[in-house]
């Protein structure tokens, strides 16, 4: 859904939306997020403060992740609640360092033009709403490193050689 921010004036807009499960493209090989398994319900707010835009929203689906640790794919919940400022930037604009300090200080988008794509900004906010890493469960068996069967279903009996190799042959030789 792309807004065009000329038209957001004294009085703050809201959008109210819902994306379908198929919204949700991964063309990224290996991507966490596999897709969803619920329609995607979005609130939005924006609000013109001075130069800048805050955009205030909220977020609710249900998330297909790819666990990091047996790459299993599991259903997790999302809910999460974001504010991000946007400020708009002429078309053939360059980007400066300062620039760049600016947009992660302050959190805030600069966007080219007087138009933005809310679903830009949801596809990075869910990105975001993620922990550094991903698990189905905090105990996690993960895979076997000798004959890859997931743990968490299948105990193997590989033996798995501690500590260096080389260590091992000397403990063999004594
Ligand atoms: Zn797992
Ligand atoms: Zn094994």
């Amino acid at each position: 859904m792309i807004v065009d921010l000329t038209e957001i004036l004294e009085k703050p807009k809201q959008y109210r939306f819902s994306l379908p499960i198929e919204w949700w493209e991964s063309d990224i090989p290996g991507d966490q997020i596999q897709g969803l398994d619920k329609p995607l319900e979005v609130r939005i707010t924006i609000e013109r403060i001075g130069s800048r835009f805050a955009v205030n929203g909220s977020l609710n689906t249900g998330l297909l992740l790819q666990c990091d640790r047996c790459l299993d794919i599991f259903h997790q919940d999302l809910t999460c609640e974001f504010q991000v400022y946007l400020e708009s930037v002429p078309d053939d604009w360059e980007p400066d360092e300062e620039v760049e300090l600016l947009e992660e200080e302050m959190g805030v988008d600069l966007i080219r033009g007087e138009e933005v794509e809310l679903e830009d900004i949801i596809r990075e906010q869910i990105y975001l709403s993620l922990p550094m890493k991903i698990l189905c469960k905090e105990d996690c068996q993960g895979l076997c490193p000798v004959c890859g069967a997931n743990r968490n279903r299948q105990p193997c009996c590989c033996q798995v050689v501690q500590g260096h190799p080389a260590f091992q042959k000397l403990k063999a030789l004594k």
